[in-house]
């Protein structure tokens, strides 16, 4: 909540003052201050708080996750350069590396399964970096983080870890060896549903580099974003918290509810890397997925009262929607049978509500 939060010399007040210019003095300053170049006091606060949650020496925020997502990735690949994809990735991730990537001549292979074998196999000897995500979207499938890290180094290829899902609340991959950490600080970073930002944290030297390419890239965020942003954060971890304990108890009413065919929650003792999840993460997060038995996803969404069918995650309000129409619909029937997603699974962001709220809104819509 502290960390790098402006000290206000003029008045001492509690919050960080908000600067807005986009005009810097330069005589006699130790560097030139612009939006830009990712150095205004504002964007260095909320970056010192987001390197301190996820344990790292230093932070860079952008204007949106994908602004951070594709930096980082424009900044270690060039033209011959190979990555390695994990399965199971944020839609526009794999939309970046369908429409992006190739055309300057970065090759990638979507590794067969998200273990660390298999994201070895793909490595060649081009390959630049490894990309994961976990818990994976929308089926909540468990990367293991020290596994992948640690094979990576052997193999001399920087990682990458899109940390969105999780929070960084619940994990902190850079402990575990991860290289970089990004994140949609739109989702459980703003945490209202009502900013759009994103972020990297790293170590110094590969923040600097990031750097260089993020100022040419032109992916800043504006002061009273990056203000709202930063008054999210500082109570994150109440609302995270918060939301791990509601969708715990939702997972598990889900579970033993006789119109679900299945849940897939990292939490629950019977998900197939429970044990893992529990090495890796503090806390198991606020997705959660189901598969509604004798209606199909739209019809069971429009009996919700409460719970809003929107897309998103990560805010206070708990939100579902159906990958088959939403994130997976590119996908087609077949492909989508073919990653295991089915036609009526729902995917759920839990939010701060009342449990019991949530729990006979589910129940109706369901009855
Ligand atoms: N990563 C994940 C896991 C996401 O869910 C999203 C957005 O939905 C992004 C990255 C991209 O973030 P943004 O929409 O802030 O660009």
């Amino acid at each position: 909540m502290h960390a790098g939060t402006i000290n206000d010399g003029l008045k001492k007040g509690i919050n960080s003052p908000i600067y807005t210019s986009t005009s810097y003095g330069f005589i006699d300053q130790p560097e030139t201050v612009y939006p830009r170049y990712l150095n205004t006091p504002n964007e260095k606060a909320v970056a010192e708080k987001i390197a301190s949650l996820e344990d790292t020496e230093s932070a860079l925020v952008f204007s949106s996750g994908m602004a951070a997502i594709s930096t980082v990735l424009f900044t270690f690949l060039g033209m011959g350069d190979h990555l390695v994809f994990q399965k199971g990735l944020y839609g526009g991730t794999t939309h970046f590396m369908d429409r992006e990537l190739e055309r300057f001549g970065i090759s990638y292979t979507v590794a067969a399964s998200q273990s660390a074998a298999d994201i070895r196999a793909s490595i060649r000897e081009n390959t630049r970096l490894v990309y994961i995500e976990t818990p994976s979207n929308p089926l909540l499938q468990i990367t293991d983080i020290e596994a992948v890290a640690q094979m990576a180094k052997k193999a001399g290829v920087l990682t990458v870890i899109d940390n969105t899902f999780a929070s960084s609340v619940n994990q902190q991959p850079a402990t575990m060896g991860i290289d970089m950490v990004v994140h949609s600080a739109t989702k459980y970073m703003g945490g209202h549903s009502d900013i759009l930002a994103g972020a990297v944290a790293s170590g110094k030297v590969l923040i600097d580099r990031i750097y260089q390419t993020g100022l040419n890239l032109g992916g800043s965020l504006n002061a009273t974003t990056l203000y709202l942003l930063e008054r999210s954060m500082k109570t994150i971890h109440l609302r995270v918290e918060r939301i791990n304990d509601n969708a715990m108890e939702l997972a598990l009413f889900l579970e033993t509810h006789p119109r679900i065919r299945k849940v897939n929650y990292p939490g629950l003792p019977g998900h197939p890397q429970h044990e893992l999840a529990a090495k890796q993460m503090k806390g198991f997060g606020g997705m959660l997925s189901f598969e509604v038995e004798g209606q199909d996803g739209i019809s069971f969404q429009k009996k919700l009262r409460l719970i809003k069918p929107s897309m998103s995650l990560g805010g206070l309000e708990t939100i579902c929607s159906s990958p088959a129409h939403t994130s997976h619909r590119h996908l087609g029937p077949e492909g989508r049978k073919k990653e295991g997603i089915s036609e009526d699974l729902i995917r759920l962001s839990t939010g701060i509500e009342d449990v019991e709220d949530l729990k006979s809104d589910l129940d109706q819509a369901l009855k």
